[in-house]
């Protein structure tokens, strides 16, 4: 592993590293950092995402390293895990301005660092994807969710859970893409809102057709929300949808994205205390590994 860039992680709580990940302080260049994000303040119907990353972390133990799926191994790669971000109970803008804080002078692109962030509920996503929005300024959003999540604030809070495609598309330009796919539920202004500006796939082949056409080199961002797959699959989330889609479906999306320039992503909305065969956890944690190896050159 090449040097280190910054050393003033001690806040981060520690927990068990997900599975081959190596337990780290700091960040590296040319290494992949997972990072939880234990929030779930803004949860509008079944709260519990604040334990969803040291679940996907403990379920990983049931993992091989390998995936037959895109034949690659954890263990061939750098993939550090710097554990939770410190929380402060109901306070996500002091945890977001911790991990601004972390990650304000890093240069992404430049030192090959990339974060998978583990939620916590969906309003955790902001923080990196505005990271990302200012490392790469053509950068593609993929957004794999239930949810619409365009309110202009929620029940109250302007950066709610189901607001956070809206506050990330207050920071996109002309320049960005967003593409979105899975999506069955929310206001009909928000469909159409997304039928005006083309973000959304409307079919699994459209959604990798569009990710197929784009150049190899252009940065893509992913923020998947676990309630994108169907409850009889992973029923423990938040604001589960029927009508949801499969693991297979998900790999097909992460195989195409392998021939892409993956950048970052987060999994969020893991609930699992809605869930105590812990199924759930293993479904994400094996979504995680596929993830960190889509995110490997
Ligand atoms: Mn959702
Ligand atoms: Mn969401």
């Amino acid at each position: 592993m090449s040097k280190k860039l910054i050393t003033n992680l001690n806040e981060m709580e520690t927990s068990k590293p997900f599975i081959s990940a190596q337990y780290s302080e700091a960040l590296y260049k040319n290494a992949t950092h997972i990072l939880g994000f234990c929030f779930d303040g803004t949860t509008s119907f079944r709260p519990g995402a604040r334990f969803g990353p040291d679940a996907i972390r403990d379920a990983s133990f049931g993992l091989e390293t390998y995936s037959p799926y895109l034949q690659k191994d954890l263990e061939d790669y750098s993939i550090v895990d710097c554990g939770n971000l410190p929380i402060y109970p109901s306070k996500w803008k002091l945890t977001n301005d911790y991990f601004h804080g972390i990650t304000k002078d890093l240069k992404l692109d430049q030192d090959k660092i990339k974060f998978l962030t583990l939620g916590g509920e969906h309003s955790i996503s902001y923080g990196p994807m505005r990271l990302y929005l200012e490392n790469f300024s053509e950068l593609v959003i993929i957004h794999l969710d239930a949810h619409t999540d365009f309110r202009d604030g929620y029940l109250g809070e302007k950066f709610s859970h189901a607001s956070i495609m809206k506050r990330i598309w207050d920071h996109m330009t002309p320049k960005n893409e967003l593409i979105q796919y899975g999506i069955r539920s929310g206001p009909r202004e928000e469909f159409e809102f997304m039928q005006q500006n083309n973000t959304q796939a409307q079919s699994l082949e459209e959604l990798l057709s569009r990710i197929d056409q784009l150049s190899p080199k252009r940065a893509i961002y992913l923020t998947l929300d676990l309630d994108f797959f169907d409850p009889a699959f992973l029923p423990g989330t938040g604001t589960p949808e029927a009508g949801g889609e499969s693991f297979h479906s998900f790999i097909k999306i992460m195989k195409v994205l392998s021939k892409k320039n993956l950048v970052g992503a987060d999994l969020v909305e893991l609930a699992p205390t809605i869930d105590p065969t812990g199924n759930s956890s293993a479904f994400a944690s094996k979504v995680a590994r596929e993830i960190l190896l889509t995110l490997q050159p």
